[in-house]
């Protein structure tokens, strides 16, 4: 192949870097606007990544918006919560989902591959040049150009970084998930630790997911991937003796870095942030599937606006992410983030706060904003 026939095969309307659900949404939704898309993935996919694996209803909604259907899983409708001796269980607002991260993942894929989506595993992207509208990105060997860029590498958010105004690390939270073998009936739970939080995602067909976030402390302590982490788990939460296994060890884990949130204003024309990297903190916990499918469809939306690489667009793409109505939810997960942090704190509040904390589950789990 001559050299420029090379570079017009590695001419890109757009190319996302990223194959988490934020980069694929924006792949699928890109294609279908007639874009020639080009998304890099540094790992191999299907993603497997450290997830509760719980589908909050707004990320159902979107991902029926985005393929016409919901992978396969298990329908959720019921939440408990636990602090030390203690539990609560409250009814969803609307029935969730749990989905397989591997599930979601494949399902993405087909329907990216499907609309025509270049896709590029085990290739780590890197940024070589970012001019407004002409973008330059390394994949593995070789360099391609676009129009335009969208950045969806999950909360390490290093390319991201690289082309905005950088802001301090805010701070920085370990996660760890594994399964195990549990009747839990269509419920999802979450229970405090000292200084982080676990939760519980019935897969059906007797396998439960665990999970959970924790801050460097926490996790030193617990050390998910070591032996006896279920039992140093359950010291913890004495309320999930019936549950969790003391001879549990965490398969997957690692370590988010939970950027502010970016000022996407201050990117290049035609760079869009979209998923995990455009600011995450724990709190994404329960709601970072859902909010990077609503990054994925505002930018379609806006796209489809102002058709073009305007100003216009990447201000709107920002104003309208800010103003989001699934903002709300994760004002309230933040809430209970903190409030699950404390266990003595969260076990005085499911005693004093029921229905307060029950109207909170039911908001936290209304779906929001998603086109009917
Ligand atoms: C312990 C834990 C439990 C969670 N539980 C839930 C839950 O139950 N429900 C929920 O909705 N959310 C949950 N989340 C949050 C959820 O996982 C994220 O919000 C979601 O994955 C964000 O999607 P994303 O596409 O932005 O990023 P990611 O899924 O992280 O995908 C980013 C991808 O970019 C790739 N990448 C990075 N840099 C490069 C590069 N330079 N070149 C090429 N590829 C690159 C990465 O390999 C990765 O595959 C949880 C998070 C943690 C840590």
């Amino acid at each position: 192949m001559s050299s420029e026939a090379m570079d017009e095969t590695m001419k890109f309307d757009s190319i996302v870097i990223g194959g988490g659900p934020a980069g694929l949404a924006c792949a699928i939704r890109l294609s279908r606007m007639g874009m020639k898309v080009l998304l890099a993935e540094r790992r191999h996919l299907p993603q497997e990544k450290c997830c509760g694996e719980f589908l909050h209803p707004t990320a159902v909604r979107e991902l029926e918006a985005l393929l016409g259907k919901t992978p396969a899983g298990q329908p959720i409708d019921r939440v408990r919560i636990s602090a030390l001796d203690i539990s609560r269980e409250f009814d969803l607002s609307t029935p969730a989902m749990a989905v397989e991260r591997r599930a979601l993942s494949k399902a993405l894929i087909e329907a990216a591959t499907r609309t025509g989506v270049q896709i590029s595993e085990n290739m780590e992207a890197d940024i070589l040049r970012a001019d407004p509208n002409r973008f330059e990105i390394r994949i593995g060997t070789n360099s391609a150009h676009s129009e335009r860029l969208i950045l969806a590498e999950g909360a390490s958010a290093a390319m991201t970084n690289k082309i905005k105004v950088a802001k301090p690390v805010s701070r920085v939270v370990y996660g760890f998930s594994a399964r195990m073998e549990a009747v839990f009936d269509r419920k999802v739970a979450l229970a405090a630790v000292s200084g982080g939080y676990a939760g519980l995602c019935d897969l059906g067909g007797n396998c439960v997911n665990i999970a959970g976030l924790l801050l460097p402390a926490a996790y030193r302590r617990l050390a998910p991937n070591q032996p006896g982490f279920g039992a140093r788990l359950l010291a913890e939460i004495p309320v999930w003796a019936k549950i969790v296994q003391p001879d549990l060890i965490a398969t997957k884990f690692q370590a988010p870095v939970c950027a502010d949130e970016i000022r996407g204003d201050a990117l290049p024309n035609g760079a869009f942030v979209v998923g995990d990297c455009g600011g995450m903190s724990e709190t994404a916990f329960g709601d970072g599937i859902a909010r990077a499918f609503v990054h994925a469809r505002i930018l379609d939306e806006v796209l489809h606006l102002h058709s073009g690489n305007s100003k216009n667009v990447a201000r709107e793409y920002v104003r309208r992410i800010k103003n989001s109505l699934h903002r709300p939810n994760r004002f309230l997960l933040r809430l209970a983030g903190e409030l699950l942090r404390s266990p003595i704190l969260a076990r005085t509040s499911l005693r004093v706060a029921g229905s307060w904390i029950h109207s909170m589950v039911r908001r936290a789990t209304e779906p929001a904003g998603v086109p009917s």
